[in-house]
């Protein structure tokens, strides 16, 4: 039975992260530090593999994709050209009483001078406008002329290389640049566990092509992303796509979609699919003074690439994979009843582990054939062993991290050289040739 979307799930799947070794509070033996998150043992696999699922949607099996990989840091103006020295900022207010902070337009009612906390009534500040970007300084001068700032985006690392990528590949429009990196973001209101913090990951794509052709490639990224979440487990109705409207849209984007994902807490963006018109790549020209222009061949002019930009997050795409495969049931005890089961049930190709190797006993007539048949899994794949004790525990513990497979060894097995293969959701078990489990478990895990 898959768990409501509710605050208590929220509950159940940080305490879970943290128990199992998907997600720590950053420096947590110093107390902690507002909003920043450590992925543990699983937790690195679980959001490396969403990445890598990504990638292989986006570039791996298109033609007309490539990667990229930028620098955080970059030339200040980058940013002045962007934008965002400018523009990137949230409206802030303070409570002069109880001193907690506000996004004005996070407010129920923004035009209110009322702090809106119960019981405290104090006075709220004059709005600010507070730039989102960590500012550093680059060498050894903390002066003016040293301040670079940490990206906020990945994505302008894309367009800065646009002629490199361009003249390199020899890609011909329609192409696109795939990026997946760190961003930074001095957040006012972090929170919602890893939904909102102030270091996370992206995972970006400009589709640059002709400004003709934006308003059908951008439905088709619509589309290709929106399914791309139920492809690897997301249920169909906790997504959904909001379309801005027109007060909503950045004053050069000519259209923009979000795909939400009901989170516990109520519907919220996993990825944000954008026509930016010719905008980004023109004001680059501008700051710059350099030619981003792309020669067409076909009409012999030189034009100034649109560009389709589905923009989503690592961390909220892996917390939804998260939410979505909880799952409680029940399963039968050795002794003829019943106990409750959590299992997070991963799409194989997402799961931390793909396989557990469980040998019955700690006996060395079994743990040698059961080491020999870890050390051949995980030639193929991330597979763990554990032969702590009493199987039913083992099946648990394997159950709560989402490892589709386990794989006993008993005493059988020195006879029929056969193993017992129990899938997760189902618990069913089969009984596998000890040299055909690797042929039997690869399309169940690498299915595609
Ligand atoms: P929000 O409105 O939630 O702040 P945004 O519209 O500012 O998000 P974008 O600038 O479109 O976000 O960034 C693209 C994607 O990067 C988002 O869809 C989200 O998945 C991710 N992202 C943005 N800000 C954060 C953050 N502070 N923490 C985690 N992920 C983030």
């Amino acid at each position: 039975m898959s768990v409501a979307a509710t605050p208590d799930l929220m509950e159940t799947i940080v305490s879970l992260c943290k128990r199992r070794g998907f997600i720590f509070p950053s420096s947590e033996i110093y107390g902690g530090i507002g909003s920043t998150w450590d992925y543990g043992p699983l937790g690195v696999l679980l959001k490396n593999n969403v990445k890598q699922a990504w990638w292989r949607s986006v570039v791996q099996m298109r033609d007309d994709m490539v990667g990229l990989d930028a620098a955080i840091l970059m030339h200040p103006t980058v940013w002045r050209a962007s934008g965002h020295v400018e523009n990137f900022t949230d409206p802030l207010v303070d409570c002069k009483k109880c001193k907690q902070r506000f996004r004005l337009d996070e407010l129920d009612n923004p035009d209110s001078k009322v702090c809106p906390n119960k019981g405290c009534g104090g006075e709220l500040t004059e709005a600010r406008n507070f730039n989102l970007m960590f500012r550093t300084f680059m060498g050894p001068l903390e002066d003016d002329a040293a301040v670079v700032f940490l990206r906020p985006e990945t994505a302008q690392g894309i367009f800065v290389n646009f002629k490199n990528v361009q003249g390199t590949t020899r890609k011909k429009l329609p192409f696109g640049i795939a990026q997946i990196g760190k961003a930074f973001r001095n957040e006012i209101t972090p929170g919602k566990f890893t939904f909102r913090t102030r270091e996370f990951e992206q995972m970006e794509i400009e589709y640059f092509c002709k400004g003709a052709d934006a308003p059908g490639l951008y439905n088709e990224w619509v589309d290709q992303r929106f399914s791309w979440y139920s492809e690897y487990g997301i249920r169909p109705d906790h997504l959904r796509l909001r379309a801005h409207a027109s007060d909503e849209l950045a004053h050069y984007a000519a259209a923009c979609q979000d795909v939400e994902y009901l989170f516990p807490w109520g519907w919220s963006e996993l990825e944000g699919v954008a026509n930016r018109t010719d905008y980004d790549l023109k004001q680059h020209m501008k700051f710059s003074g350099k030619t981003l222009e792309y020669f067409d061949e076909e009409t012999k002019e030189q034009v100034i690439p649109y560009v389709i930009e589905p923009s989503a997050g690592a961390d909220r795409g892996t917390l939804a994979f998260l939410f979505d495969a909880y799952h409680e049931d029940e399963a039968p005890t050795g002794d003829g009843g019943t106990e409750k089961r959590v299992s997070l049930r991963l799409d194989p190709r997402l799961a931390p582990m793909k396989a557990a190797v469980l040998p019955l006993s700690k006996k060395p007539e079994l743990s040698g054939v059961a080491e020999k048949l870890h050390n051949a899994l995980r030639q193929e794949w991330m597979v763990d062993y554990d032969d702590r004790q009493n199987i039913g525990k083992r099946y648990r513990r394997q159950d709560e991290v989402g490892t589709p497979f386990c794989i006993t060894v008993d005493f059988q097995t020195l006879e029929d050289q056969a193993v017992t293969i129990r899938e997760r959701d189902s618990m069913q078990q089969e009984r596998v040739a000890l040299d055909k489990v690797i042929e039997v478990l690869r399309p169940r895990i690498t299915k595609r």
